[in-house]
């Protein structure tokens, strides 16, 4: 079976981890942030590591929710 790798992402809209199939449109359009990640436990320290408990963009300090508004 030839395997997927995925494009994980943190969105901050759905408040919750997005898996993007490489090569795919995103499905999502709102606000999400690419993680560096092979797997999806990888992406989930990676968002930790860099957002904390933060699962809403409301949860963000404002310097770091205009970050996430200029990635996308
Ligand atoms: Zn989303």
């Amino acid at each position: 079976m030839p395997t997927t790798s995925f494009t994980y992402a943190w969105c901050f809209d759905h408040g919750r981890l997005h898996a993007f199939p490489a090569g795919d449109e995103p499905w999502c359009s709102v606000a999400w942030v690419p993680l560096a990640a092979a797997t999806e436990e990888q992406a989930v320290e990676a968002k930790q590591a860099a957002y904390g408990d933060a699962r809403f963009l409301h949860d963000l300090p404002e310097d770091k929710q205009l970050k996430v508004v200029e990635i996308r």
